[in-house]
């Protein structure tokens, strides 16, 4: 029997996750508050120490927000008008915006069918002599395959930027079983703290990670306005600080972020149960070279109508969602990009036939069943 729950079903719980952490984080923000220090407080430093020992990083960079990372990770690196980037045809545009934003040159590469992230063979074929970079995305939760990145980035003199917006706290596991922490091992790494990211704020904030000192000291320079020193401009900079209440925040949720992952690996293992056997759904793989954080539970469907599915799903207040709907080499702002003539059969296929459950850290059984009973009433 079909048991329909209480509470609305959301895409990401925030109220649900707050309401069991709301004395620390109250009490945190109230903190911030009475101290009046807004901008570059003590729990920005806090937050930053805390982060670095958590990833095993040498130096974490907070920054406003998971775009402007990017962009001052790519400013940081020195990468100049008309350098080549590579990177993934299936993310969220942020990733290739910032490559156009600053003139460079984005080169679009398709995915792996299985993982949805960056074809590793496809970006040895898109390499040029104008290539500087590559940007792997860790999507959806889970390491792109970044040992072998790793290596074709040395033979070709690249540099290699995570984008770990998706995927802090996941493992990569290297060939010979050693593991580093997504965005901990290319030249730097970037990350968003979105509220609907795995680890939220409640507003906009992101960070840089980098074991480089050089980097890490451009990139702390680029942040706040390009100053060494305060009114001393050394480099072109931006104005882009994490604020302190974010911050305070950020603190103790990042206490919580493991027991996270474990919520929404339970979840992920309910819906893959429950989907199990049916011909009509794939189910999301685990890539063998990483861990996974679930920021998305994606399924790719088979003879069934999207559309309609997500109808289905609507009229029982479900929500579900497409990431994403529409692949960024057919994105009209994009049109710098090299494309011209390729083709990307993988995110063309995925870009039509993939769904996101519900997945967030507050789904217990009794959701979870009215949402996998509601989607194979569909899917049979
Ligand atoms: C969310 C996201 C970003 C951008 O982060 P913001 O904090 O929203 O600017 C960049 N890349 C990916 C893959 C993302 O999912």
């Amino acid at each position: 029997m079909m048991v329909k729950v209480s509470r609305n079903i959301q895409m990401v719980d925030l109220v649900g996750q707050y309401e069991k952490i709301k004395t620390e984080i109250d009490s945190a923000i109230q903190e911030i508050i009475l101290s009046a220090r807004f901008i570059n407080g003590p729990a920005v430093k806090e937050f930053q120490s805390d982060l670095e020992k958590y990833l095993g990083v040498k130096h974490v960079i907070p920054c406003a927000n998971g775009t402007d990372a990017l962009q001052i990770a790519m400013m940081a690196l020195g990468l100049q008008r008309g350098d080549e980037i590579i990177t993934s045809n299936f993310t969220f545009a942020a990733t290739i915006e910032t490559i156009a934003f600053l003139g460079l040159v984005p080169v679009i590469v398709d995915v792996d069918t299985d993982t949805f992230n960056i074809d590793v063979k496809e970006i040895e074929k898109a390499i040029t002599s104008k290539t500087k970079a590559i940007v792997p995305v860790h999507l959806f939760g889970q390491c792109a395959d970044i040992e072998p990145i790793l290596a074709l980035a040395k033979k070709n003199n690249l540099f290699v930027i995570e984008d770990t917006a998706q995927a802090i706290g996941a493992d990569y596991i290297f060939s010979d079983g050693k593991k580093k922490k997504a965005g901990t091992i290319g030249n730097i790494g970037t990350t968003s703290f979105f509220p609907s990211k795995n680890l939220g704020a409640y507003g906009d904030a992101g960070a840089l990670f980098t074991n480089d000192d050089e980097l890490a000291k451009k990139c702390r320079m680029i942040v706040n306005h390009g100053q060494s020193t305060q009114y001393f401009y050394e480099m072109l900079g931006v104005n882009s600080r994490l604020d302190s209440i974010q911050a305070a925040i950020l603190k103790v949720k990042l206490k919580y972020l493991d027991g996270y992952a474990l919520s929404r690996n339970k979840a992920a293992t309910f819906y893959d149960k429950a989907f199990a056997g049916n011909k009509n759904i794939k189910t999301p793989s685990r890539s063998k070279n990483s861990s996974h954080v679930f920021h998305q539970y994606t399924l790719v469907l088979n003879g069934v109508d999207r559309n309609k599915l997500k109808e289905h799903l609507a009229s029982k207040e479900i929500p579900a969602m497409i990431y994403y709907p529409v692949p960024l080499h057919s994105q009209k702002a994009y049109r710098n990009a090299v494309n011209e003539g390729k083709k990307y059969p993988v995110t063309d296929k995925l870009c039509a036939s993939v769904i996101s459950l519900p997945m967030h850290t507050e789904l217990d059984e009794e959701t979870l069943k009215y949402i996998t009973d509601s989607v194979l009433e569909f899917t049979k």
